[in-house]
């Protein structure tokens, strides 16, 4: 077992769990977030409580680790690659900086993934946006290229949505108008590439989501047809090769009523759409973040059980302490102090046998 010291960006319950995984082979952590509260602070042996903009607290951060992972996107890219030049850095800046930014995102989803995607226009200013509306005609959304999640960032542009308004609101003029899809419903899958470029895929999954904040993630999707899981893990594979992977991947995709993917976004770290393993599968989505960049050979993704992953959310979390006493319910708790609406909580891996 490699005695590696493994440093993770962002302190959030994506970090704290990836650490707890660490631990499982005696892996230290070394955590950066600008939060003092960040819950991953509990659960490691160092922590680096600085802006991600501050070059000297990355250095050091960085100097004192063998590889790093991040588990958000928003790292500026200067301190990635400050980073990436004083140890391993898995997945690469490059990675980062394709996921960072709607726009260079679906570009090389379609252009060099060859992957489909909703039909999307850069937008950088309100002409481009009427222009790009004409062009779309039905139904759009109008997305920040930078910092959005959980639908923040984002307005859906109807043939009755005042669009001087919608531009004046959206808070950025840096932003891509996308066809809005009326999929059948939202599936994403994992995929795990090593240094060596074998890969691991985990089952595809359904996602459902409420107040555009994931709620529920079913494991395997429910009547997945073999057509459709077939096509999920090549695209996942094309992406993941020629992102040249090094680490776990996220791809969130719509299927159509008419049997094709549509790939919408990707997220090159553990993902709340993959908590389901870790009570689901040999290896969890976090351990396998961990193998891929301390460069131990991949684990197995083999599906042990069929799992519905329920998020906590705000409130929820006050139910823990009934779920935790039912035997078939396997309970995560990311020991956040504040209780906040919208706030993740924790999550319940619900066995299904
Ligand atoms: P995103 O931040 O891109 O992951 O979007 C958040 C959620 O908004 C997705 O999970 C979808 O439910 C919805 N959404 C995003 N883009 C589109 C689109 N082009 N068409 C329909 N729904 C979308």
């Amino acid at each position: 077992m490699k005695n590696n010291i493994l440093g993770i960006i962002g302190g959030g319950q994506l970090g704290r769990m990836t650490a707890l995984a660490a631990a499982k082979f005696g892996i230290e952590c070394h955590i950066f977030d600008p939060d003092s509260n960040a819950p991953a602070f509990k659960v490691c042996s160092k922590s680096y409580i600085y802006d991600y903009e501050n070059i000297n607290a990355i250095k050091e951060f960085a100097s004192g680790v063998d590889t790093a992972l991040y588990e958000f996107e928003n790292i500026p890219l200067k301190s990635a690659k400050i980073i990436e030049e004083l140890c391993l850095l898995r997945p690469s800046s490059f990675i980062l900086s394709v996921s960072q930014d709607r726009l260079i995102e679906k570009k090389f989803l379609l252009d060099k993934a060859k992957v489909q995607t909703a039909k999307f226009y850069e937008c950088n200013s309100y002409e481009d946006l009427v222009n790009a509306k004409n062009l779309i005609k039905g139904p759009s959304v109008l997305k920040t290229r930078r910092f959005g999640y959980d639908g923040k960032g984002q307005i859906k542009i109807d043939s009755d949505t005042d669009l001087l308004s919608a531009w004046k609101n959206i808070g950025s003029d840096k932003l891509i108008l996308e066809e809005f899809i009326s999929f059948k419903r939202e599936l994403s899958i994992i995929i795990a590439r090593d240094h060596n470029n074998n890969v691991q895929l985990y089952d595809t999954v359904e996602n459902k989501h409420k107040n555009h904040i994931l709620d529920q993630t079913i494991a395997p999707a429910p009547e997945i047809s073999s057509k459709i899981s077939k096509l999920s893990r090549d695209i996942a594979i094309s992406i993941a090769n020629e992102l040249n992977l090094i680490g776990i991947l996220a791809i969130e995709l719509f299927e159509l009523n008419n049997g094709d993917l549509i790939v919408n976004e990707i997220a090159p770290r553990p993902h709340n759409s993959g908590h389901w393993t870790m009570d689901g599968c040999i290896t969890d989505q976090f351990e396998q973040a961990v193998r891929a960049a301390v460069g131990i050979n991949l684990g197995s993704t083999e599906r042990l059980f069929n799992i519905v992953m329920q998020n906590l959310i705000g409130d929820d979390i006050y139910l823990a302490d009934d779920l935790i006493n039912d035997p078939n319910c396997r309970v995560h708790l990311y020991g956040k102090q504040e209780v906040r609406p919208g706030r993740k909580m924790g999550h319940i891996n619900r066995l299904i046998r």
